[in-house]
């Protein structure tokens, strides 16, 4: 991956850890890069994850939503593209850098649409999920939800929003739009750097290479697919985060059964190989080598 993409990417994961620092400057920075994906969807860098649009004849839908510091250059950006009011909000996963504006979007009358165990996880943990203290608000809550499948049909698409189990999340949605042969796929895929397994929130490895190849089996060499993270991906990028991802499994696992303990397999440093192409701020080689090692054990 492009070096200056990388520290840009690396800057955004010490975002995750400073929002307040970051809020502070979010106002001087030019708005987002819009990325044409295909006739009516957009892929918006949006300072959190990689927001989606389908934008048509019937309205708009959006994936993802970022966080409060960069709220108002999301709907500056997304007004650039269309005039027409956001109807529906998907979010791909609990995660703040990809829920954190459901409130304000939910009080402009945008219905939150997301898997059954992500309002769960809303209701029982609360802003614990964002590091604050109390019950989640109700405007802030999905109000659709379904727990294999649901699709839309607006825009002449047909876009497929469907649950993998226990991936980056116990759920994460992937969105398919059929019709233009683009996924959206949320943080199951972080293109070109090592992927957050959150095993705290029902996450785990086998899940995760498991979500990969359910992508992989319905594109071709044309789908083009919008990452959580990193830059516009396509199939053979998403083959490549699955066979580094499937490797590192194969490679931690066997120094399991070999008896080493964690410390000892971060010792031996067994992913380094992977290191200058995939380690970025937010996960290094080390805490992915610990991620993966405790996914196989715990
Ligand atoms: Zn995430």
């Amino acid at each position: 991956m492009n070096k200056t993409i990388k520290k840009i990417l690396s800057g955004l994961a010490l975002v995750l850890c400073a929002t307040s620092v970051l809020s502070e400057k979010a106002g001087n920075e030019p708005d987002f890069a819009v990325i044409k994906v295909s006739e009516g969807i957009y892929m918006l860098l949006s300072g959190g994850g990689n927001v989606g649009l389908s934008i048509g004849e019937d309205g708009v839908v959006m994936i993802d939503d970022s966080m409060p510091p960069f709220l108002d250059k999301l709907t500056r950006t997304i007004k650039s593209i269309s005039d027409k009011p956001i109807d529906f909000l998907i979010n791909t996963h609990l995660h703040r850098d990809h829920t954190e504006n459901n409130e304000s979007f939910s009080q402009r009358g945008i219905r939150i649409v997301a898997h059954e165990n992500l309002r769960t996880s809303m209701l029982t943990k609360g802003l614990k999920l964002y590091d604050k203290e109390g019950p989640m608000p109700k405007a802030a809550l999905p109000v659709i939800t379904f727990s294999h499948a649901i699709s839309f049909h607006l825009n002449g698409e047909h876009a497929r929003v469907f649950h993998v189990k226990n991936a980056h999340t116990d759920g994460d949605a992937i969105i398919h739009f059929q019709n233009s042969n683009v996924v959206h796929a949320g943080d199951t895929f972080f293109n070109g750097l090592f992927p957050y397994i959150d095993l705290a929130n029902g996450g785990n490895i086998e899940g995760y290479i498991a979500a990969q190849q359910k992508i992989i089996d319905l594109s071709d060499d044309q789908t083009k697919i919008i990452p959580g993270h990193g830059p516009l991906g396509n199939k053979k990028k998403l083959q490549a985060a699955r066979d580094m991802l499937i490797d590192s499994k194969n490679i931690i696992s066997t120094l399991i059964k070999n008896g080493q303990s964690e410390e000892q397999v971060v010792k031996a440093n067994p992913l380094n190989k992977y290191h200058e192409n995939w380690n970025w701020g937010f996960i290094t080689t080390e805490k992915m080598t610990r991620q993966v090692y405790k996914s196989l054990t715990e």
